[in-house]
């Protein structure tokens, strides 16, 4: 029943939504089926759930394309372990959610294949990368979806739909079978309505996976074990960096700062602090992660797999055609920053100084988390804006980024929770922890809630 109430969803909203890249009914189905046959586990709360999935994470059998037309026939002959993990859990996946090419955005008006819309308000962006992993939950088509943060991309288009989503600590999720972006930043994570959801759902894409190399070998616990525990004598710490009066949607500012009074009556003691070097996150992360693009997306050279240009007269030819007419804009940007930061004689320059101020930025966190217990701040400095807003302006589109990709150079995970409305759209706070302290990230997201 629920599988098939959720096609009923997609097919009176997706239209105007635009969401979904392909639908798996019969599978899809026919997994309905058999747990219906097996009869619902009770001690699985996940079990019989349908599921949606970003388009950058591997599902076996289903095209899954990144939003390129460079894998627009492409179909996996494997599971990405975070699939794999959720098919485990009993949960039901019903389709692929649209995104920005190769998670390259913060709109999703950089796909390929359509435009996703804003549930709340479809003149406007449902944020991106993940834009279509958040439209979907936000206008009810599944309860659950995953999506990829690599510079804010749950979080930010978690924001913009009023959800909850969540950046593990790298090394929290597999990678394998994520195609790659910057490896050393991407994390997939959960989004959802609610919090408890949010870490049941990450409880079963956690854990070592020896099929990636950077996931972490540690316990993976409960995380909801403790989440009702309240905020009561903990320090919350609040970056001041992060609110910028003069330059921020006032609304988002005040929705923030009226939760931090909310978390002080519940017996938090708020604390200001500094993360000096965050300013640097954008201009580092945009070289940091270009560069790991630029590398990672040599393997779509028309040979191997993946689309290939026709009409081609030599070796050379197959590679600049294909490359040409298979990349976005977006993505041959990137890969332009990238092999130029890289480049030999601007190596010292670029990289190297961007993996300078990554270190840090990583120093700032590790130096405020030995004094508060999480950092709370915006998730975005605007609402949700309007479809064509920033499309033609590159740097303003990757300033938009500005409060989240912090997170991801340092590694630390970060929730986004609705936390109320500015310009009738919803405002996103996240709750940033320690590495691996997802537990606290989720009591203190909790007890707002
Ligand atoms: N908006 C950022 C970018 O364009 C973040 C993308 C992401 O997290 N995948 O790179």
């Amino acid at each position: 029943d629920l599988v098939e109430a959720s096609y009923r969803r997609i097919e009176e909203t997706d239209e105007q939504v635009g969401a979904f890249l392909a639908l798996s009914k019969e599978e899809a189905l026919q997994a309905a089926r058999e747990t219906d046959e097996k009869g619902i586990d009770p001690n699985n709360v996940l079990s019989g759930l349908p599921v949606g999935i970003k388009d950058n994470i591997l599902t076996k059998g289903v095209t899954t394309t990144a939003s390129s037309k460079m894998l627009e026939d492409f179909v996996p002959i494997y599971d990405a372990t975070a699939t794999e993990k959720l098919k485990e859990a009993g949960m039901i996946s019903v389709g692929k959610l649209n995104m920005d090419e190769f998670a390259m955005g913060g709109s999703t008006e950089n796909s390929a294949f359509k435009l996703t819309r804003n549930p709340w308000d479809l003149s406007k962006v449902p944020g991106g990368s993940s834009g279509g992993s958040a439209a979907a939950v936000a206008a009810g088509q599944v309860p659950v979806s995953l999506g990829s943060d690599t510079g804010g991309s749950v979080r930010e288009p978690a924001a913009f739909t009023g959800l909850v989503g969540v950046k593990p600590t790298y090394g929290r999720v597999s990678r394998y079978g994520l195609i790659a972006f910057g490896s050393s930043l991407d994390q997939i994570g959960p989004f959802t309505r609610t919090v408890k959801d949010n870490a049941l759902v990450l409880n079963a894409i956690s854990g070592h996976d020896p099929k990636d190399s950077t996931s972490y070998s540690g316990e993976t616990p409960d995380f909801t074990d403790g989440i009702d525990k309240g905020v009561k004598g903990l320090r919350i710490g609040v970056p001041k960096e992060y609110f910028n009066e003069d330059a921020h949607e006032i609304g988002v500012i005040e929705s923030v700062r009226k939760a931090l009074k909310i978390y002080e009556e519940l017996g938090a003691e708020i604390v200001e602090v500094s993360l000096p070097h965050s300013r640097y996150g954008v201009p580092a992360y945009y070289i940091i992660a270009s560069s790991e693009a630029s590398s990672n997306l040599q393997r779509f050279d028309g040979i191997r797999y993946g689309y290939r240009s026709e009409n081609v007269s030599s070796l050379e030819d197959i590679y600049v055609k294909t490359r040409s007419e298979g990349f976005g804009p977006e993505v041959k940007r990137r890969i332009m920053l990238g092999t130029f930061s890289l480049s030999s004689g601007f190596y010292d320059a670029h990289f190297k100084k961007a993996a300078q101020a990554r270190t840090l930025i990583r120093n700032d966190f590790d130096t405020v988390f030995k004094d508060v217990d999480v950092l709370v701040a915006p998730t975005t400095t605007t609402t949700a804006f309007e479809i064509g807003g920033k499309i033609d302006d590159t740097l303003a589109m990757y300033m938009s980024d500005i409060l989240t990709v912090p997170v991801n150079l340092a590694g630390v995970p970060s929730l986004s929770i609705p936390c109320g409305f500015s310009n009738d759209m919803p405002v996103g706070m996240q709750i940033i922890s320690k590495h691996f302290d997802e537990q606290m990230m989720y009591r203190v997201a909790y007890a707002f809630e």
